[in-house]
């Protein structure tokens, strides 16, 4: 994996909300599942307890493909976070179905990030309670 953590701080782990419920349920499962309103079919992510488009609180988490392109990027040359080692980049990817994730690239170098690469979904297990979605070039 592209991104090494420093195994002598410990990392920041992130929370499961409530509201995240369905999304790290799918990806205990290995599967990027996102929240959709239940009523008039918006995606909705971040997830959140609301639909932002018909205001409904019917909710449903439904698998997408994991498949998308890099539409930002950032290379940190200094780490911001002990428990991170520089050079690591983080990419805003764009799923197929138009939603947006922040995540990392694994087996890519920062000087080989493209806007526009297309790019898959991978599920990195950093720790024995915590796996990651992150991203690979196809
Ligand atoms: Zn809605």
């Amino acid at each position: 994996m592209s991104v090494e953590y420093n195994k002598e701080n410990p990392m920041p782990v992130p929370t499961r909300y409530f509201d995240y419920e369905g999304y790290w349920k799918g990806i205990d499962e290995n599967k990027l599942t996102l929240q959709k309103c239940g009523d008039c079919g918006a995606w909705c992510h971040q997830p959140q307890p609301m639909c932002p488009d018909c205001h409904s609180i019917e909710r449903k988490w439904e698998e997408v493909s994991g498949k998308g392109t890099v539409y930002s990027w950032v290379t940190y040359h200094e780490s911001q976070e002990p428990s991170f080692k520089a050079p690591y980049s983080v990419v805003l990817v764009e799923l197929e179905e138009g939603m947006r994730l922040i995540s990392n690239l694994v087996d890519v170098k920062p000087d080989e990030i493209e806007i526009g690469m297309k790019v898959e979904v991978v599920f990195d297990k950093i720790m024995d309670e915590i796996t990651l979605p992150k991203f690979k070039k196809v």
